[in-house]
């Protein structure tokens, strides 16, 4: 509890490239390097690079993106074999970041290690939402530095580069304090990364922090990560436009805007293809989508959950979340959909109700509440009471019955009173979630909260408020999954068991953890011999126990999601 998840799984590259392949002896890459020092020196200052770049964007004629510079050539840019490490630290955002930096890295010839010791170049991906994730990243690069250092004395270089929305929000600064660092890329710049270390490798610093209104990298495949090539990924939207008054978000991911439906379909297809048995669409504000690309324009207003609202003009036309999440669930009914982080005033009944009749959209709603107190509601700007929040949750249960809800809240905003607490308490016995995400407040700069409200609740009243909230939680999640037992789940199996090589561990529709002992079980049909279970499967498992955190259980046939869903296999083209 209290953290994002962030699997770190296996690498499986999706995305092929010759270039990857392309090895040049030292001679090779000493010449490349001078033939880039002498361009540089009548090149763009140190000052051009911290402002952003001029790029020349170019459509090739195979349809591939490319990116010109008026002064460095393409095979200045070319990554030469040189190995990458990548850290992903913060949300599935950042890991789906990994995958979209790492996919222009190996189109321009890079390798990736998973040896620390081996790397040519260190990529942080940062998250910058609270001051420990920060904190981390401050840690991690004194650890850097100090191989860095030793490293100085016996091989080429490594460079460090910083990625994301801590190289967003400390922008140069952080080049200044950690004069080790060599590459900045915000969250929008991740095309501009060859160039950038392409400078660095000149034994300058280089940073390009530019947000965009358009940048999706909707024609950039990202090499996707999965332990057995099961689960996946697919960015949908960037940035957001809602501005609570605690996020740094709006400030470090820019303003809203959505991949173009026909990029992300084209996407999921190719997963499909590739035996993906589960995809999670990902945006900050997931199902605010709203393509307006193409013949989707339209007028209409976007529809809002009843009882919400904006603190920006509503929003006129584009394909919305509902027509989305049609598409892309009919591309193959055997594989599941879920997505995440919504925003609970984007949940009108026609995504409700898609939700309910669609057999492989997941049962499952992440509804971040942030606080039951409408109080600090209003002064966390985020457009709905605790009434209307309540509402909400009773037209999910009663559309979607099956439904599981997951939550996130933060412990101690400013002003928060021991009275707004206990109705945060309240509002978790009520709702009765299963997986729950919480967080003491921590002021970031740049926000409203930071320019008008006092961070007025002391830290061990926060972490106090928080412990009570953990233990809310755990007690009602024990007993939503009891509630569980007796039925049979069917699952998506994940693996081996973390804990046991005798077990699998695999997820439910509603994205609860479910072990179960390793045995054969009976093939789906016709009724025929038992065969082994393995990552990627779907079974029936009976539910024998649970806890707060995982149930067990036993299976009890192999199965698929085909059968359990007739009218989705008669609609689907
Ligand atoms: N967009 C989603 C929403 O608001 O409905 C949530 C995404 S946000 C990136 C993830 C979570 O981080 C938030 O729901 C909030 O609970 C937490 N968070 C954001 N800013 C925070 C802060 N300054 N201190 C503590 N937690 C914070
Ligand atoms: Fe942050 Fe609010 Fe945007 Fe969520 S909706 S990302 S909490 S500003």
């Amino acid at each position: 509890m209290g953290q994002h998840r962030i699997p770190v799984r296996r690498i499986q590259p999706r995305y092929c490239s010759n270039l990857a392949n392309t090895r040049v002896t030292s001679r090779e890459r000493r010449t490349t390097v001078n033939k880039f020092k002498t361009q540089l020196a009548s090149g763009p200052s140190f000052q051009d690079f911290i402002k952003g770049v001029s790029v020349i964007r170019t459509h090739a004629a195979d349809g591939e993106y490319s990116d010109t510079h008026g002064y460095l050539s393409q095979e200045l840019e070319m990554g030469n074999s040189r190995k990458v490490y990548f850290e992903t630290y913060g949300c599935q955002m950042n890991v789906n970041d990994t995958e979209i930096a790492w996919s222009i890295l190996q189109r321009r010839g890079y390798e990736r290690t998973v040896d620390l010791n081996e790397a040519d170049v260190v990529l942080l991906v940062t998250c910058s939402i609270r001051e420990k994730a920060e904190q981390t990243i401050w840690n991690r690069l004194q650890q850097l530095k100090a191989m860095k250092r030793k490293r100085l004395k016996t091989r080429t270089p490594m460079k460090i580069g910083i990625l994301g929305c801590m190289a967003e929000r400390l922008k140069t600064d952080l080049l200044e304090q950690e004069k080790l660092v060599d590459v900045l890329a915000g969250p929008d710049a991740y095309r501009d990364l060859p160039r950038l270390l392409t400078v660095a490798d000149g034994g300058q610093q280089a940073s390009n922090v530019l947000l965009s209104l358009e940048e999706t990298y909707a024609d950039i495949m990202p090499v996707h990560h999965a332990p057995q090539g099961y689960s996946a990924f697919v960015s949908i939207m960037r940035g957001c436009d809602n501005m609570c008054s605690y996020c740094i978000v709006p400030f470090t991911r820019g303003r809203e805007r959505s991949r173009p439906v026909s990029s992300i379909l084209e996407e999921v297809r190719m997963l499909s293809d590739q035996g993906v048995r589960e995809v999670t669409l990902l945006g900050q504000n997931v199902n605010s989508y709203r393509d307006t690309s193409e013949q989707f324009c339209g007028s209409d207003p976007t529809q809002l959950s009843r009882g919400f609202k904006t603190v920006y003009r509503t929003k006129q036309g584009g394909l919305r979340f509902s027509d989305l999440l049609d598409r892309v669930s009919r591309i193959d009914p055997d594989m599941r959909i879920r997505f995440t982080s919504p925003h609970p005033k984007d949940f009108p009944d026609e995504v409700l109700h898609l939700i309910a009749e669609r057999g492989n959209i997941c049962k499952q709603i992440h509804l971040p509440a942030q606080s039951g107190s409408s109080q600090v509601l209003k002064a966390m700007r985020r457009g709905y009471t605790r009434e209307a929040y309540l509402d909400l949750v009773k037209n999910i249960k009663r559309i979607i019955p099956e439904v599981s809800l997951s939550s996130d809240f933060i412990s101690g905003f400013c002003g928060e009173t021991e009275d707004d607490h206990q109705q945060t308490l309240t509002l978790i016995r009520e709702v009765g979630y299963n997986v729950g995400f919480l967080f003491a407040y921590s002021m970031r700069k740049k926000t409203h909260a930071y320019h008008r409200l006092q961070d007025d609740v002391p830290a061990e009243v926060k972490q106090r408020r928080l412990e009570e909230c953990i233990s809310v939680f755990r007690e009602e999640a024990a007993r939503v999954n009891t509630a569980l037992i007796g039925s049979t789940e069917l699952v998506l199996v994940e693996g081996e068991s973390k804990r046991s090589a005798e077990d699998l561990c695999g997820r439910t529709d509603g994205n609860m953890k479910v072990i179960f002992p390793k045995q054969d079980v009976a093939a789906q049909a016709p009724e025929s011999d038992a065969a082994p279970i393995n990552a990627g499967d779907y079974v029936l498992v009976k539910i024998l126990s649970a806890n707060s955190q995982s149930l067990r259980g036993r299976a009890l046939s192999h199965s698929s999601l085909r059968g359990t869903d007739t009218t989705m296999i008669e609609t689907c083209p």
